[in-house]
């Protein structure tokens, strides 16, 4: 591993409205040209770590430090204009009455004028805005508004570039295509982010790691891929997209469900709660493998277009298994399912231990 761009070591805050910390104990780095993402639901503290990182905030507990350098820490708070980080707020905060070229130039301190101009004209250029220099920011569609935000945050050349929930006031048409034109930009100029979140797509194929958050507190960290295969909670399972949850007793990697046996992915073994995804089952007429699978009936189907997702009552239980678009099962079938992998997941809360 590179040594760490960006390291957020034991960062707490609270405000004294609230009784509780809305930063909990968080940790985690930025590499270098790395695109990190923190995702989770509305009110989970997520602007507020950036926030802390920008310097826009004190913490209470913690350090910030880039590279070597250390922005905030008990004794020391480096001012937002001193810590090289760029910053895309949520709704953007351009100057209305100023137009694009002078929004842009803004995020440029110490300059001439001329340099000024000539650094503005080039980052619209890679932003794809020349032309529209001298337009008012509310004679722009929403995702010109945003790229010029995203161009006033790179013009000084940010180590590091803070991204709060920038694609969610497009639509959902712009919002794909603008994402993974950001993220090209972003490679190509070498520059690291962090991105803010509450959308689970968004942040899976945005970041190259993200970290997911819960009331305040990190749950896990890793790549989109392993987050979402291998969970480490049933919060994290569930917020990454849908799941079906079931009790089973492992042993030598293998559990006995509804499903048949099946192979348990990592160290589990004993009584555990397994998290199996949709696109893990199998459906099927009969049970072909000889596995010990249940029958069940089919109450429900969901037809996505590329995909159909059914959802078989199976001994009073409902699951969901992801199959083809053209798979011939309707509802009322009887059929059983057959899972491929499971993963053990902690229950993150009291109330999924005594019942999911
Ligand atoms: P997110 O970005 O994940 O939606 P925020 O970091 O904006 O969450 O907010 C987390 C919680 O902190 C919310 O309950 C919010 O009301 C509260 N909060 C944020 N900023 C302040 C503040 N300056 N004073 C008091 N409470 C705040
Ligand atoms: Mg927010």
């Amino acid at each position: 591993m590179p040594t760490q761009l960006l390291t957020v070591n034991a960062i707490t805050k609270g405000f004294t409205a609230h009784q509780v910390p809305i930063v909990k104990d968080i940790s985690f780095s930025v590499y270098p040209d790395e695109i990190f993402a923190l995702l989770g639901p509305s009110g989970c503290g997520k602007t507020t770590t950036l926030r802390l990182i920008a310097g826009f905030e004190k913490a209470d507990a913690g350090t910030i430090a880039m590279e070597k350098r250390i922005l905030a820490n008990r004794t020391v708070h480096l001012p937002p204009e001193s810590r090289g980080i760029g910053f895309v707020f949520q709704d953007y905060a351009l100057f209305p009455h100023k137009n694009v070229i002078e929004n842009v130039a803004f995020g440029l301190r110490k300059a001439s004028k001329r340099a000024k101009r000539e650094r503005a004209l080039e980052v619209l250029r890679m932003v794809d805005l020349t032309g529209l220099q001298t337009r008012l920011p509310h004679h722009l569609s929403g995702g010109e508004q945003q790229r010029v935000a995203l161009a006033r945050a790179i013009i000084a050349r940010p180590k590091l570039l803070l991204l709060d929930e920038p694609f969610s006031s497009l639509d959902p048409g712009l919002r794909q295509t603008t994402r993974e034109e950001v993220r090209a930009l972003l490679k190509a100029e070498g520059i690291s982010a962090i991105l803010v979140t509450h959308s689970q797509e968004e942040a899976l194929s945005f970041a190259d790691r993200l970290g997911v958050m819960k009331d305040g507190a990190l749950e896990q960290i890793g790549t989109p891929e392993a987050v979402y295969r291998y969970p480490k909670t049933t919060y994290v399972a569930d917020f990454l997209g849908q799941t079906n949850f079931i009790y089973a007793h492992v042993k030598n990697g293998r559990a006995q469900t509804p499903f048949g046996r099946v192979k348990v992915e990592g160290e589990a073994s004993g009584d555990v709660l397994l998290s199996i995804r949709p696109e893990c089952l199998k459906i099927m007429a009969s049970d072909v493998w000889g596995s010990g699978a249940k029958s069940g009936r089919i109450v429900g189907q969901m037809f996505k277009g590329h995909n159909l997702t059914y959802c078989v009552e199976i001994e009073g239980e409902d699951y969901f298994v992801q199959t083809d678009y053209n798979c011939p099962y309707k509802v009322g079938d009887i059929v059983m399912l057959k899972a491929i992998s499971a993963v053990a997941v902690t229950p993150s809360n009291r109330s999924e231990v005594d019942g999911v």
